[in-house]
């Protein structure tokens, strides 16, 4: 049986040092809920989403979140805005050790881990991150991201992110886009010795992924969901089930969607960058979703399903159909 991941440095009770520090400096309460890891860190609910944010637009956004209470603040080489992230991030005045900061090893980097967390740490003008994902289980070849290794493959990009952990540069380390087949290849795999922290999966009511969430409870994996809103243009925000349990309870459509994804057990991460918008999904307290009403939005994909990141941009199969990405 493998070991979930050992022991590795907490940064200093993230929950409450956050809450006394924003509650000095600001009127918006922040979300206390954390989700704990397998690691025994706790990964703040919400985070901020920063794909597809334009160049200009990423720092600002950082820093409204990081003014309005977030914690947590989601990011990846393949972006190109880790920089922006950093600047955000200084401009926040917020002490670096109050922010849950994930960033992810880009496609092309798999046979480069140690080159790549450098570099990402260097774009983000920090010495650690909280948490770093293998993007995709998509090892593709440097300047051709046409073509897979066929001397590597996720297997060896995870046994090579393991020994980030004794560096200090990554607090945890965790995989993204992984479904059960790729999972089970990677957790019985002889060379993996650290259960990942987390899968950072796409989880909506259009795409809720039952088989797949249940499968990462059982191994002690955490779920993080993004596109949490059904992302760019969601059809989500439509849905007549949806704004008549939006207005019953007084919420926007938004914020039911993330309040679910919470309530559910995984960490979500809303992007956005309009600051009313951030304030308003990050503003979750104090009211609830009874059992009836998760029950009713579980219903949703049934009528309205749908996959916002498929794998047909990738030259390697990800998704393998139902029970797999669900
Ligand atoms: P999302 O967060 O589900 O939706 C973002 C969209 O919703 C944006 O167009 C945003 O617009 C809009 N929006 C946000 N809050 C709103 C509100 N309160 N009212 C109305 N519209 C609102 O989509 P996402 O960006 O696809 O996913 C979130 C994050 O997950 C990403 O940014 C990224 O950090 C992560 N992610 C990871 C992966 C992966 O492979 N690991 C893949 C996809 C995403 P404005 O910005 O214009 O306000």
């Amino acid at each position: 049986m493998l070991p979930v991941s050992r022991a590795i440095p907490r940064i200093p009770s993230i929950t409450n040092t956050t809450r006394h520090f924003f509650s000095q400096t600001n009127t918006m309460a922040p979300l206390s809920k954390t989700h704990k890891l397998n690691t025994g860190d706790e990964i703040p609910a919400v985070g901020l989403g920063t794909w597809q944010s334009k160049p200009g637009q990423v720092e600002k956004a950082v820093e409204a979140a990081l003014r309005a209470g977030y914690t947590h603040i989601d990011t990846a080489y393949a972006y190109g805005n880790e920089k922006e992230v950093g600047q955000g991030i200084k401009a926040s005045g917020v002490p670096r050790e109050k922010i849950w900061l994930t960033t992810k090893l880009d496609n092309d980097w798999h046979k480069h881990v140690a080159e790549a967390i450098d570099t990402s740490l260097k774009n983000l003008d920090t010495p650690y991150v909280d948490l770093y994902l293998m993007h995709w289980p998509a090892s593709l070849v440097k300047g051709n991201t046409k073509e897979v290794y066929n001397d590597w493959d996720f297997v060896d990009t995870w046994r090579e992110m393991q020994k980030l952990v004794d560096t200090g540069k990554v607090k945890n380390i965790g995989v993204s886009n992984f479904g059960v087949k790729n999972l089970e290849k990677l957790l019985s795999a002889e060379s993996t010795k650290i259960v990942p922290a987390v899968n950072q999966i796409e989880l909506h009511p259009g795409n809720p992924s039952p088989h797949l969430v249940e499968y990462l409870r059982s191994k002690g994996i955490h779920a993080s969901a993004y596109s949490p809103l059904g992302s760019s243009d969601s059809p989500l925000y439509k849905l007549n089930s949806l704004t008549k349990l939006a207005e019953s309870k007084g919420k926007t459509v938004q914020q039911v969607l993330l309040r679910w994804g919470v309530q559910k057990g995984w960490s979500v991460l809303p992007k956005s960058v309009t600051e009313e918008r951030i304030k308003a999904n990050i503003d979750l307290e104090g009211w609830s979703l009874t059992d009836e009403e998760i029950a009713q939005i579980d219903e949703v994909h049934k009528e309205n399903s749908f996959k916002v990141c498929g794998d047909d941009w990738l030259p390697v199969k990800i998704f393998f159909g139902a029970g797999d990405s669900d």
